[in-house]
């Protein structure tokens, strides 16, 4: 019998569950679009289904497993084992998922919100094998991040560690997700990429390949891939949301000089039209020796991270446990 470990990961577009071994291997996976208006309980109870098939995907039995974790999608109270909201889903406030999932599986059980999830999957798994300390930064449809201090999450005094997204740069920028003005996730994530461009493009009149697309289908990935090109407009854009970006990072940076800043999420596909400037912006706004230490790097794991990165705390989590 080997020992296995459960992890599932609720976003935004799809449920995943996967089983592995404690070496980060999967064994079996299964997956499904997340439905959009069922109640926590059934989500719940969608989550077991997939993570039975993958278990029988595995050939393995319950009795092998050894301990879930649970990759959240949304801010997570991680003392209290609730889900505090979903940014894609209704009924998420103040939900005992923890318990839930324990309650029908009678196993140890661990939770955490995606960023850190994510950023532990990398740390253990991916992109950041063998470096103590790093940050992550998902910059998707929001910008997430999560903190690795000595090789383990740092969630600090209330779990939320990590708010790097609503961090305010411009206190008259454009208004955020939160409710408030100018942060970095307002003026750099894929949905503020895409929405400055279609701003741009209807104030002035310069050409621009975009122009020649759907205007109300442009996204964060057309402006990079028109940058690419030399598209003035859309390199201008992307210049501004990695300078915001930047700052951010900057800051992180000279406050905890780290040696490794990983790029996750959808707009971290976007390459060296992406990185080449992000990394320019650090260099200005970091103190140099620091930013002259930190390498910042493309994510390895993709959309896998936060799943394997459940997997690593369920590991974790037994062990402490
Ligand atoms: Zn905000």
């Amino acid at each position: 019998m080997t020992d296995l470990f459960v992890g599932m990961d609720i976003g935004g577009t799809k449920l995943v569950a996967g089983a592995a071994t404690a070496d980060g291997k999967l064994v079996g996976e299964a997956t499904t679009p997340t439905p959009q208006r069922l109640r926590p309980q059934e989500v719940v109870d969608g989550l077991i289904d997939l993570a039975n098939l993958a278990i029988r995907k595995a050939g393995a039995i319950w009795k092998e497993v050894r301990a879930v974790g649970v990759s959240f999608g949304g801010p997570v109270d991680f003392g209290r084992e609730l889900t505090i909201t979903c940014h894609h889903l209704p009924g998420w406030s103040r939900v005992p998922l923890t318990k839930v999932v324990k309650t029908k599986l009678q196993l140890p059980v661990i939770m955490d919100n995606n960023a850190n999830t994510a950023a532990l999957g990398e740390s253990r798994f991916g992109a950041g094998q063998g470096i103590e300390n790093l940050l992550y930064v998902t910059v998707g449809s929001g910008i997430g991040a999560g903190l690795i201090l000595g090789g383990k999450v740092f969630r600090g005094a209330s779990g939320l560690a990590g708010e790097l997204g609503h961090t305010i740069f411009r206190p008259s920028g454009p208004v955020c997700a939160c409710g408030r003005k100018g942060c970095i996730e307002a003026m750099a994530s894929g949905k503020a990429i895409a929405h400055i461009a279609k701003t741009r493009l209807a104030e002035c009149k310069d050409a621009s390949i975009l122009r020649h697309g759907d205007a109300k289908g442009l996204d964060a990935r057309a402006v990079a891939q028109a940058a690419e090109k030399g598209d003035k407009l859309a390199l201008t854009v992307i210049l501004e949301a990695t300078d915001a970006l930047g700052q951010g990072i900057a800051a992180a940076l000279n406050l905890l000089d780290l040696p490794l800043v990983l790029i996750g999420g959808g707009v971290a596909n976007a390459g060296e039209v992406f990185f080449s400037p992000l990394r320019e912006a650090v260099k200005r706004y970091a103190v140099p020796e620091i930013a002259d230490e930190a390498k910042i790097l493309p994510a390895q794991l993709g959309d896998r991270a936060s799943l394997l990165g459940a997997i690593a705390m369920a590991v974790d989590y037994k062990d402490e446990g």
